[in-house]
């Protein structure tokens, strides 16, 4: 029977995470229940996904104690269907979308945990929000009581250039640092840098991470036409 997970990758990163106090969030887009179930059954519990339809049915038929993650771009209009759904959204890359999430999370009676998505890329096709619009809606946070700040997202530049990568890590950490210095002394909760894929997560780690996000390495490469 071919192999749903890859087991020893799993170890390994299980402890290089732990040696450097993050976390291992397994992304599971595209892939099956069974390849989910396998890596659960390992001991694995944080997982995430990028599409609503497939996040939304896998969280109904999976183990109710998986941490759920929504890493994807996430739509206005499908918002209601993750609010209180997910444990943690990491990608939000708007202001609207942020009180889209708020409004939702009243209707609900549920805070909201999220992450501001930071462009860090060199590249046009990435979704986020700069520096200067962070800054804006953490001045202003008090305008989201349903929503709880946890920290920062990010995805480097898809290039073979180590340093770049660090570059862009390093200045992710320093905007986090400094948001949580000025707007979040008294809140333990805004902790989290999720940086760092298969390609690139020993950079992110030796940057500071607290969580990595992981896909193909656990789950062998995607074949988005099957
Ligand atoms: C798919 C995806 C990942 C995992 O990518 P791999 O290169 O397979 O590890 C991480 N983060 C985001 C936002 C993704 O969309």
């Amino acid at each position: 029977m071919e192999q749903l997970i890859n087991e020893a990758n799993w170890r390994n990163l299980i402890q290089e995470t732990a040696a450097h106090q993050a976390q291992l969030i397994a992304v599971s887009k595209t892939k099956s229940n069974a390849a989910i179930q396998a890596l659960y059954d390992l001991g694995q519990r944080d997982f995430g996904e990028n599409y609503v339809q497939e996040f939304v049915s896998k969280q109904a038929q999976l183990p109710k104690d998986i941490c759920w993650h929504f890493i994807g771009h996430l739509q206005r209009n499908k918002v209601k269907q993750i609010v209180g759904v997910a444990n943690i959204i990491h990608g939000v890359d708007s202001e609207r979308l942020l009180q889209e999430i708020n409004k939702e999370a009243e209707k609900k009676q549920v805070v909201q945990n999220i992450l501001l998505q930071y462009f860090i890329a060199k590249e046009e096709t990435k979704f986020g929000l700069d520096a200067a619009e962070i800054e804006v809606i953490i001045a202003q946070k008090e305008q989201y009581p349903h929503v709880q700040f946890l920290g920062l997202m990010g995805m480097a530049t898809h290039t073979d250039d180590q340093e770049q990568i660090k570059a862009e890590f390093d200045q992710l950490i320093t905007l986090k640092q400094s948001l949580k210095a000025r707007y979040f002394k008294e809140d333990a909760a805004f902790s989290m840098a999720s940086i760092g894929m298969s390609g690139d997560y020993a950079i992110a780690l030796a940057a500071g991470a607290s969580h990595i996000r992981i896909g193909s390495m656990l789950f062998g490469a995607r074949n988005y036409t099957s």
